[in-house]
């Protein structure tokens, strides 16, 4: 009996090895990715967010050994930003990259396996650039959302299409370059196209055949669905918009979400009211430019924190909320925490959204003086939101303030990470403000519904990007490290006490994570805004991280982009380990 088990098994392993075909993920194996190091099948390496490996072959003493193993070229005459997360599993990786596209890789020899290319119809129309962010795994299927707004099933062995559903109408201005999530055999997307008059939601799919199980629009006065019929409306019409306003009313959840087995729960942030012009749409506008706690069984809205009421500065709320135990008076909270746009860095409870704490990240934040913990409220400075162009001339300039952060935000889309070691969030922030102004607007399908006009101005001269280690407890900043060019890429922490992230200027650094001192650099060849990971197989750790400048910056930077024109695009994976390991 035992020597025909093992022959099976040796049979088995012959087959894996020669198809690279990996095992079957699990929903177990997808909620244990935190723990797990020889693999990664999540986007935020584990549901909670933190972009924490336990690993630590690769410290601040042995990082000088730290050299590239191979490099994997996108290719294609078309580049543009590399915004990804690589996946692991089973000797694959499983990368995305610019215009829509997915790689399977050998990770020994760098060897691809197959590629996809989303087919693009003509007129799509992605506000920040042709990116995506990663993808997900389930079974035997490899997922990502295309920027035509499509959510595409790929079997993982071959990169062949199993299945093919429509997130959004790319006419009316929807796209997706999120990583999708999946919570228990369920494939949780949300939109992009904010900046078109869209209306946001969040949906649960079958992950197994794509077909539609809820529906959550996030605009109050919208219905939501469930199994094919309309549940709750979200909720109440006109409560918080006048008139029609709601029916085009934004809060895109661009940006992907986190999901919280104790509490079962999932988190999506949600972006900008439509149009930018907030004259147009007094009152709060719920749900946007908000975290959701969303029911991941009924889509059901379990409770809201909302970051900027009647937003006028397009400070999407959509960061990632990143679960995380707060210590505290000898207690242990439930906690999650956001390193918002607006500047504020946010810990709440996460069992029922109450606002534990509001501490600016970066070292202006004009629009608001703090936050009300009571009421969970800003402290607006009305003379800090753009005017109303009604009152102020039809060229809209006279209504136009200076107001930091700018709308790219204090941080933007860049994950940050959680160290359970020292128990400190290390934010990829950006010192920048605007002019900016409003302008008479009218939705029409498929035109930006934007109704006002800005140009982003740097603070200092010899710093836009700051990575900065922040204590959740004091909402202090312990350290940090300052780069000329605005950093836009995302951030890993490591068991062997090192913070990654990666530069416009090229590089892939490491950072002593107590101290913030720089321990390591590499330069790939390209702007580095993709988010690293690190896992272990045969004995070493790797550490990979995605290459190519991009991304928002340079297409809406203003007087920014010019200062960081002459970075050269790119397109490539680049994966480390120590010399010799
Ligand atoms: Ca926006």
């Amino acid at each position: 009996m035992k020597s025909i088990l093992r022959s099976v098994t040796i049979a088995s392993a012959l087959v894996l090895g020669a198809t690279m075909a990996h095992a079957a993920v699990t929903d177990a194996e997808i909620m244990d990715d935190a723990a797990s190091t020889n693999q990664i099948v999540t986007y935020g390496l584990g549901h909670q967010g933190q972009r924490h490996s336990p690993l630590s072959q690769i410290s601040p003493d042995t990082i000088k050994d730290l050299v590239p193993v191979w490099s994997f070229s996108f290719g294609g005459e078309k580049q543009r930003g590399q915004q990804s997360q690589p996946l692991v599993k089973d000797g694959v990786m499983y990368v995305t990259a610019s215009y829509s596209r997915m790689f399977a890789i050998d990770i020994k020899t760098g060897d691809e396996l197959w590629q996809y290319d989303a087919r693009l119809p003509d007129g799509i129309m992605p506000c920040c650039d042709v990116i995506n962010r990663g993808a997900a795994l389930w079974g035997d299927m490899v997922y990502f959302a295309t920027l035509d707004a499509k959510l595409v099933a790929l079997d993982a062995k071959t990169g062949k299409v199993v299945w093919r559903k429509e997130l959004g109408d790319y006419k009316a201005g929807y796209s997706a370059t999120a990583a999708p999530m999946i919570v228990n055999g369920k494939i949780i997307t949300g939109v992009s196209g904010g900046e078109f008059g869209i209306v946001g939601k969040v949906e649960a799919r079958d992950a197994k055949t794509g077909e539609m199980v809820w529906s959550r629009p996030v605009i109050e006065g919208h219905m939501g669905t469930l199994n094919g019929k309309e549940t709750t409306m979200t909720g109440v019409k006109n409560a918080s918009w006048p008139g029609d306003m709601w029916q085009h009313g934004g809060g895109a959840t661009w940006n992907g979400g986190t999901y919280d087995p104790e509490t079962n729960l999932i988190f999506m942030g949600t972006g900008n009211p439509a149009p930018w012009n907030s004259h147009l749409r007094p009152g709060d506008n719920l749900y946007t430019t908000s975290t959701l706690a969303i029911d991941p069984d009924t889509g059901e809205i379990k409770w809201h924190f909302q970051s900027t009421p009647n937003d006028g500065w397009d400070f999407d709320g959509v960061n990632e909320f990143v679960l995380f135990d707060l210590k505290k008076d000898g207690k242990i909270i439930k906690a999650g925490a956001k390193a918002d746009r607006n500047g504020y860095f946010f810990v709440l409870d996460r069992t029922n959204g109450k606002l534990l704490s509001a501490s600016p990240f970066v070292t202006k934040t004009t629009w608001a003086d703090g936050f009300d913990l009571k009421t969970g409220r800003p402290n607006v400075i009305p003379a800090n939101r753009p005017g109303n162009p009604a009152n102020t001339g039809a060229d809209g300039k006279g209504s136009s303030v200076f107001v930091a952060p700018a709308f790219l935000g204090g941080k933007n889309w860049m994950p940050m990470a959680y160290s359970p070691a020292t128990e400190l969030f290390y934010v990829p922030a950006n010192e920048w403000g605007m002019d900016i102004w409003n302008e008479a607007i009218t939705y029409k399908k498929g035109a930006a519904y934007l109704g006002a006009g800005f140009t982003i101005k740097p603070l200092y001269d010899d710093y836009i990007g700051a990575l900065r280690a922040m204590d959740p407890k004091t909402g202090k900043i312990v350290w940090e490290y300052k780069n000329p060019a605005p950093l836009w890429g995302g951030v890993l922490t490591t068991g062997g006490n090192l913070v990654f992230t990666g530069t416009p200027e090229g590089y892939l650094k490491a950072f002593d994570a107590k101290t913030g001192e720089e321990v390591w650099k590499f330069n790939t060849g390209s702007g580095v805004i993709g988010s690293p990971v690190s896992w272990e197989q045969d004995g070493a750790q790797y550490i990979a991280v995605s290459s190519g400048w991009g991304g928002a910056v340079p297409l809406w930077g203003g007087e920014v982009a010019k200062a960081v024109k002459d970075i050269n695009q790119g397109g490539s994976v680049w994966v480390f380990k120590l010399h010799g390991k």
